[in-house]
């Protein structure tokens, strides 16, 4: 059977949450909606945690973690740790919390993987990242069957390829530009609006990078966390930015 290829940045691997040591957690601010498959297994689950998630999930249409004060999931306790994966596992996540921060892209014939900035974690190693963004081979996927793109497409991904191999320069800046373009061109797989995109991608960058010192690694990845909490899935935002 055939198997999708799988491709990551190199700094891919070495994302860890930082967890209770995160000063912007993500499991606040935020509704989470839980997918049918964890809300299958949270109907079944017994004992207290079964109890607790039966009582803090919306019903349907769009069952979602019902927040507590300051926006935060019912679930994450005092030190900012998630009671979910201290009683369960990550195999009991739903999908949207064992995805975050995490992007898929799927090409006809693979699926490219990143790390979103609106993680502090994911944003600092992005930035520290001491070489230009490279994709590496992660394990292949089954279940989907590979095709063959189209001309568009090929022609998308080598433009997407010409933008990264020349971003000028080096370092954070450099990181980010190539982020930003990773990130956003291939969205264009979905509308073919490849110029805008473009254009997107260098108005994003003016805005992240707008009062910054062009030194500290910090500022810059803080700029761009709040950049892609406030904009990257924000809709109605991002339109703005494409059209602007
Ligand atoms: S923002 Fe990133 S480091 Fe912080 S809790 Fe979420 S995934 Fe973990």
């Amino acid at each position: 059977m055939c198997a999708m290829k799988v491709f990551a940045p190199d700094y891919y691997s070495g994302f860890r949450c930082t967890a209770g040591a995160c000063r912007h957690t993500c499991c606040a601010g935020w509704e989470i909606d839980v997918d049918p498959e964890a809300l299958q297994r949270y109907r079944a689950m017994e004992g207290p945690l079964g109890e607790k998630l039966r009582r803090c999930i919306a019903p349907a249409p769009e069952p979602h973690f019902i927040l507590g004060g300051q926006e935060r999931c019912p679930f994450l306790n005092e030190g900012n740790l998630c009671e979910i994966i201290l009683q369960a596992g990550e195999d009991a996540l739903c999908q949207i919390c064992a995805d975050h921060p995490r992007f898929r892209n799927y090409w006809s014939d693979r699926i490219e993987i990143g790390l979103g900035m609106a993680c502090e974690e994911a944003a600092r190693l992005i930035l520290e990242s001491p070489r230009p963004l490279r994709l590496v081979p992660l394990p292949e996927e089954a279940g989907e069957q590979p095709t063959v793109p189209s001309e568009e497409e090929t022609e998308l991904r080598s433009c997407r390829d010409r933008l990264l191999a020349s971003v000028p320069g080096d370092g954070p800046a450099a990181r980010l530009r190539e982020y930003l373009i990773y990130r956003h061109l291939a969205d264009a797989l979905y509308d073919g609006r490849v110029e805008e995109r473009i254009r997107l991608v260098d108005r994003a960058f003016e805005r992240i990078t707008e009062g910054w010192d062009g030194q500290s690694v910090q500022d810059l990845a803080e700029k761009a966390r709040v950049f892609s909490n406030e904009v990257e899935y924000d809709d109605e935002k991002l339109e703005q930015l494409l059209t602007e």
